[in-house]
């Protein structure tokens, strides 16, 4: 492919810190990074804790955890998400119950929350699809009213905000990943942020073996390896001290897809909401007309080089979920699902990029 769907850019101090870890003997997971790293990523997110993980999908299972989260519980989660979150659910035993997506922002319905509420519900998980915040207030008003924990799936929005607050503070806790093809990346790599000491702590704790802080080789829980090493968080660092300048190049990138496309009514554009910076992980689109199929306009522009990806299927449909008792009747994500792609979404992708996949994607529909 010409034009991927995605791909870093690691034009900071990156090599310079990798260098350093190599040349030190600094290259496991303790190390000056390591600290670093969060305590940079703690001041940018303005919270009080922020603990490095292997990757996004243990980021999520180190807060359910910390929350308790065990067999016979329930986690309200979208449908319409990557299946690392429901997956992390599934790792503590517990079930997942999914709620519909919301038609315009794409993320999960508050509304469609409060019916999927039992007595065994313990917490919701938030995802701030392609970059897109959620509407934290309802979630937070209906988990204050209920009694449950908010997690942040913040794997696609790192530095987007929500009424001027940035996402993953606002819950109890943000889960980030910092895959390769995310806002900021360590390669593989997580974080969790949260204001709240002692569940920071209780992450500190079991992810690293459930060793005892004060008591070396005293295991009082069963923990995880589910830790960042020294050199991944020497190119999170790297990448970090420059996201303000990876977040500005998805916006220009943004406001050129929109430039060329917001005419064309074949095709729904991402919400813009007068509460929300979306920070663009993936430009997505939705077709609206039955001219022409989804797979038929990408596999065209397959052909002219740009790479892209159908939306995420609904979680419910998938084999491992599909049997669920309460996996029916998710019409706007199916929709969304169906008919909805990403385009090419990256920081140095250039203006003449963008109007040659415009071109292309406009030529398809046609
Ligand atoms: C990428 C992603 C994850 C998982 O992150 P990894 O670092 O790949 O484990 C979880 N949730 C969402 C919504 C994601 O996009």
């Amino acid at each position: 492919m010409r034009l991927p769907i995605a791909q870093p850019k690691l034009n900071g101090n990156e090599m310079m810190y990798v260098m350093d870890c190599l040349e030190t003997n600094w290259i496991s997971s303790k190390g000056k990074y390591i600290e670093l790293f969060e305590k940079q990523f703690a001041q940018y997110m303005n919270v009080a804790h922020a603990v490095t993980t292997s990757n996004g999908t243990t980021a999520l299972h180190l807060s359910l955890l910390a929350f308790g989260v065990a067999p016979g519980d329930e986690v309200i989660v979208p449908t319409l998400t990557f299946v690392a979150t429901a997956n992390a659910v599934r790792y503590c035993g517990a079930t997942p119950v999914f709620a519909d997506a919301e038609g315009e922002t794409w993320n999960i319905d508050p509304q469609a929350i409060e019916a999927k509420i039992t007595p065994r519900t313990k917490g919701i998980i938030a995802v701030h699809l392609y970059g897109h915040p959620a509407d934290m207030d309802p979630i937070m008003d209906i988990a204050r009213r209920y009694g449950l924990f908010v997690v942040e799936d913040t794997a696609e929005a790192h530095g987007a905000e929500y009424k001027g607050r940035k996402v993953g503070t606002i819950g109890d806790v943000g889960a980030f990943s910092l895959y390769g093809n995310k806002i900021i990346t360590t390669g593989e790599g997580g974080m969790i942020t949260t204001n709240n000491a002692a569940l920071a702590a209780k992450i500190m704790l079991l992810k690293g073996q459930g060793m005892d802080p004060e008591r070396r080789y005293w295991h009082p829980v069963i923990g995880y390896n589910y830790r960042m090493t020294n050199i991944q968080a020497a190119i999170g660092l790297g990448q970090l001290e420059k996201i303000d300048w990876h977040i500005e190049n998805r916006l220009r990138v943004a406001r050129l897809y929109r430039e060329r496309l917001s005419s064309f009514r074949e095709l729904t554009l991402p919400a813009k909401k007068p509460w929300a910076k979306n920070v663009y992980w993936l430009f997505t689109v939705l077709l609206n007309t039955d001219k022409i199929s989804r797979d038929c306009v990408t596999a065209r522009l397959a052909t002219a080089g740009i790479e892209t990806r159908p939306v995420f299927y609904p979680v419910h449909m998938l084999p491992p979920y599909v049997r669920s008792e309460r996996s029916a009747g998710f019409p706007v994500a199916e929709r969304i699902s169906r008919s909805g792609f990403n385009l090419p979404t990256y920081a140095d992708l250039t203006e003449a990029e963008v109007a040659y996949i415009c071109e292309q994607l406009i030529k398809s529909v046609k």
